[in-house]
């Protein structure tokens, strides 16, 4: 973990703006050099953990007694936005503090090397941390599809579309509410992964035709259909239906914008709402939707970006304990 303290008229004066005694404007960018003197020293410990996150890996940004509205950036050495999440209450406090937390992604697409952690509030920077994007390999497969599987992503339903709009509105709601604790698990008792996150694959139709370039957002596991699949993690169960392309799919929200998926089921054991424990059957695995044979896709969003789920078995997302300890330095 990489922990950085921070002193600074803008950290008094957030304090006092968020603790109702004033009221004042935005504090403007580069107010940070702001009077070196002062009579009260605040600090705002704020922590990054990985300190260097791979292409595809989450992130996560633990901050102590700042604005509960503060969000959390991350901005590539060119400057680009490369995910942003709002701060939620992990229920710790540090000294009476909230200890609050925000959860990341790196794209698997972004650049690697020099990149920085920025957090916000009320539009302005009030913390910056520097950090490294270590790279990593993707492979690259062309993937023959049956003309039926064709069929289901060239035809223009416009069902698709409504079905779109409803996965992403789940996708991108950030709710407050944490559900779950540790590592996460595989979903399925197996190791044998037919295609794993983020490979650049080119779909080839029967007829020669090849697909534009996509990447696939999570790991394939070889399973034969009816194969129980498992809740990765405790959760509350945000969609499970039926969809045109990803077969009878199943959703679970476990953090504040982090979701779980699992596609092409061939039944769904869970309802919509449901809350579930990490373990739990959400379903049996099969081949509905958009495949060329039995499979579990298993996938992890974070504020929309499709992220390694691997990431989340080796290390818990959120480790309290951690945090607090790192913020306690
Ligand atoms: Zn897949």
């Amino acid at each position: 973990m990489k922990t950085i303290k921070f002193f600074s008229y803008t950290a008094v004066l957030l304090f006092l703006m968020t603790s109702g005694f004033v009221h004042a404007e935005p504090v403007a960018e580069g107010a940070l050099q702001a009077p070196a003197a002062r009579p009260v020293e605040m600090a705002f410990p704020v922590v990054v953990s990985p300190e260097n996150p791979r292409l595809g890996e989450p992130l996560t940004i633990g901050l102590l007694g700042a604005a509960r509205e503060a969000q959390a950036r991350i901005v590539s050495a060119s400057g680009e936005l490369l995910s942003t999440a709002p701060f939620f209450d992990t229920g710790e406090t540090i000294d009476g503090a909230p200890v609050l937390a925000a959860i990341l992604a790196i794209p698997s697409t972004a650049q690697a090397g020099p990149a920085t952690a920025q957090i916000r509030s009320q539009s302005s920077v009030i913390a910056t941390v520097p950090f490294t994007i270590e790279p990593r390999e993707f492979f690259h497969e062309d993937i023959p599809v049956p003309q039926s599987s064709a069929d289901l992503i060239t035809s223009t339903d416009p069902k698709k579309t409504e079905e779109a709009e409803v996965l992403w509105a789940i996708l991108s709601h950030n709710g407050s509410d944490v559900y779950t604790d540790g590592t996460f698990i595989v979903p399925v008792n197996t190791r044998r992964i037919t295609n794993p996150f983020g490979t650049g694959q080119v779909f080839i139709y029967p007829s020669g035709e090849r697909r534009p370039p996509s990447i696939h957002a999570g790991i394939d596991y070889g399973v034969p259909t009816g194969t129980p699949v498992l809740a990765c993690a405790a959760g509350k169960v945000a969609l499970a239906r039926p969809r045109i392309i990803t077969g009878n799919t199943v959703i679970i929200e476990h953090y504040p914008g982090v979701y779980s998926l699992y596609y092409h089921l061939d039944k769904i054991a869970v309802p919509e709402g449901s809350m579930i424990e990490q373990g739990v059957p959400v379903g049996l695995s099969g081949a509905t939707g958009f495949v060329t044979g039995p499979h579990l896709h298993w996938e992890l969003r974070v504020g929309g970006i499709n992220t390694d789920p691997d990431a989340f078995v080796v290390r818990p997302v959120l480790d309290r304990v951690a945090l607090v300890q790192a913020l306690r330095r």
